[in-house]
């Protein structure tokens, strides 16, 4: 079974030389155990978290063994009553072409409905990280005016339909005049800024929204968030989600400069990760698929081909490749 280990840890950007490409052997499942053939897996800016060696939410990713994350699969042997052979199942072993597992951590999912790889999408993670930062951290109420950063990425391009569904006014940031096409073609977005082609970004999202912002959902850090904060309105709310820009610094960044804000506007600025959430996967769910069905909500997909590519797919997510959620589908 082919596997991508990690060969190094990257200083900055990460490069194709921090990973390799290895063979793993397949042992026998046991009792209780069955064994997977991977079909999709996720990139995800996250993972660039888990390169680095220290504490963090997550443990890190050690030298020389394969990477992890979201993959959907099919179940291809089976010695566990709960999983059968030809179930559709979503886990956490990515990065590798099959898995054993006892059930643990693992989800049947229905592929019937929609396409196997949703579920590392628009219903998985991604998705379900929209939906949690605008309903369960800012509250959304019909009528604010919400910005996001990467607006045409996985979690934005969410977060923007689902804030207009509400009933909000909605602004974006993209770094691609590609992107913003997409995101007005295919969305109800009232406006969308190129950050890359304007040099006053606070300028840009002021006359975006001339009375102010209420709700910032912040893919990106540093200088979208200090532009954010010069254009909140009292009491308004950042969703601290990522902060893609500092990922690969070596060096803390400055911006913001004017977090002091948080204090003359009374600002709520809450960070979440989606994985305590999950509890409420469930409401999640039965709040999208009628979006979906609706086509209140669509999305889109960047598909790289074979395992050997999922290095370039992850690498391209920092270098703004990709549109909507990036995805390597391995069989
Ligand atoms: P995306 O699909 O949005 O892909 C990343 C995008 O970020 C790129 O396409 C690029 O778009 C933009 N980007 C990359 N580098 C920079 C930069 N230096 N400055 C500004 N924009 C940049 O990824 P996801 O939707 O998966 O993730 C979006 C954010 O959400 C990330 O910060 C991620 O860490 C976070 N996240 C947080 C979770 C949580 O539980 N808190 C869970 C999942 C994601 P462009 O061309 O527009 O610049």
């Amino acid at each position: 079974s082919k596997e991508i280990v990690l060969a190094s840890r990257p200083d900055e950007m990460p490069k194709p030389e921090n990973f390799r490409s290895s063979t793993a052997t397949l042992t026998p499942i046991n009792d209780g155990e069955f064994l997977v053939k991977n079909q999709w897996m996720s990139v995800d800016p996250y993972m660039r978290g888990r390169m680095k060696d220290g504490d963090s939410y997550v443990k890190p990713f050690q030298i020389d063994e394969p990477l992890e994350g979201g993959c959907v699969g099919e179940v291809v042997e089976s010695q566990n009553s709960k999983f059968n052979v030809g179930d559709i199942v979503l886990g956490n072993f990515g990065w590798r072409e099959y898995w054993k597992s006892n059930g643990h951590g693992t989800t049947i999912v229905d592929a019937k409905r929609v396409p196997p790889q949703t579920y590392l999408g628009v219903l998985g993670m991604t998705g379900m990280t929209a939906w949690v930062g605008l309903n369960v951290i800012a509250k959304l109420q019909s009528g604010s005016t919400v910005f996001v950063s990467a607006a045409s990425g996985a979690v934005g391009s969410i977060v923007v339909q689902l804030a207009k569904a509400k009933g909000c006014r909605v602004i974006g940031s993209a770094g691609h005049s590609d992107k913003i096409a997409w995101l007005e073609a295919n969305t109800k977005i009232d406006a969308v800024i190129n950050y890359k082609e304007t040099d006053d970004l606070l300028r840009a999202l002021s006359s975006a929204a001339p009375d102010g912002i209420d709700v910032y959902f912040d893919n990106v850090g540093g200088d979208h968030l200090e532009a954010a904060l010069a254009a909140m309105n009292d009491f308004g709310c950042c969703v601290e989600c990522g902060m893609i820009s500092t990922y690969n610094a070596s060096e803390p960044p400055a911006a913001p400069r004017n977090l002091a804000n948080v204090i003359g506007k009374r600002i709520r600025m809450q960070g979440f990760i989606v994985r305590d959430h999950m509890d409420s996967r469930d409401e999640f769910i039965g709040d999208m698929i009628p979006l979906i069905d609706s086509k209140q909500v669509v999305w889109e997909e960047s598909v790289v081909d074979g395992i050997e590519n999922a290095p370039d797919a992850f690498i391209g997510l920092f270098k703004g490749h990709n549109l909507g959620k990036q995805l390597v589908r391995i069989a």
